[in-house]
């Protein structure tokens, strides 16, 4: 065991490969979460609507991460575990269901992909040690997050308040933020965009986000510390403005129509987690 752990110290392409391939293995389970938490979500709400209401909830099968096991949404058939396989399956089978030949969409194994990718570059960025496993579990919680929000409007507070608890305690060992800054970063975080949140309704009469973007920031705060927001706000409402400029001059779409700030957010949150001590400092030294 520590033959290993030594050979992974001092070998960083082995650590950085190992790493790709558990970012696979993860990407191919952000796939199921994406797709079923806010269908779990919908159950419960329908079934705690049945009870306020006072009717029998109805009975449905059993429902979460685990079961049913996958299967083509198109003709059924469950999918084996060689059909299983992170980005590999999907290109031998062509994009292609096996036994209906239904489009199986190129998101999966681009979200594998994106989640191999991100492992890959934060073993290198942070080398062999629990800071590069850590930051991992951070960016592919928050890449759940944004592709939720973007699919559904939804930020899940079965995703945003452990990793605003877990932020905390990895801070407890100061890991990327001293415990101090951590708890204020939480703290700030939340009300930051609270305080945004009922400026705009009472201007504008209107919502300009939700409860789980307040959720959201508190947890990067957690995890990188009150100094980080400033810029986590400006680098989203940045990436919020140039890509939504884009997709409304691209669809026409009204300026009303909902859109999410979560992927925002995430985005900001990742490059404050990698760049942001460089960010900061060459900002502070640009005011003299
Ligand atoms: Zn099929």
């Amino acid at each position: 065991m520590n033959d290993a752990l030594e050979l992974l110290r001092t070998e960083p392409p082995l650590w950085i490969g190992l790493s790709v391939l558990l970012g696979l293995m993860i990407g191919s389970f952000l796939n199921v979460v994406v797709h079923r938490l806010p269908r779990m979500m919908e159950r419960d709400w329908a079934a705690q609507c049945a009870e306020l209401a006072g009717r029998e909830p109805e009975p449905q099968p059993v429902f979460n991460l685990a079961k049913p096991r996958s299967h083509c949404p198109s003709c059924r058939a469950q999918i084996t575990a060689l059909q299983n396989l992170p980005l590999v399956s999907w290109l031998a089978l062509r994009g292609r269901c096996a036994s209906c030949a239904g489009v199986i969409p190129v998101r999966y194994p681009l979200v594998e992909a994106a989640t191999g990718a991100i492992a890959g570059f934060l073993a290198w960025h942070y080398g062999f040690g629990p800071a590069a496993l850590l930051a991992f579990v951070f960016c592919a919680t928050l890449l759940a997050l944004a592709l939720i929000d973007f699919d559904t409007q939804l930020l899940p507070d079965g995703l945003t308040l452990p990793l605003l608890w877990a932020g905390l305690l990895v801070n407890i060992w100061g890991v990327f933020a001293p415990l101090q800054e951590a708890v204020v970063g939480a703290v700030a975080g939340y009300l930051s965009l609270w305080v945004v949140y009922w400026g705009f309704k009472l201007v504008t009469g209107r919502e300009g986000m939700g409860y789980g973007d307040f959720k959201l920031l508190a947890a990067i705060g957690a995890w990188l510390g009150w100094q980080a927001l400033p810029l986590v706000i400006l680098l989203s409402s940045l990436a919020g403005a140039v890509i939504g400029i884009a997709l409304i001059a691209a669809a026409r779409m009204g300026r009303s129509v909902p859109m999410p700030f979560g992927p925002y957010l995430v985005i900001a949150g990742v490059v404050a987690l990698v760049w942001g001590d460089g960010l900061i400092a060459g900002y502070l030294k640009l005011l003299g």
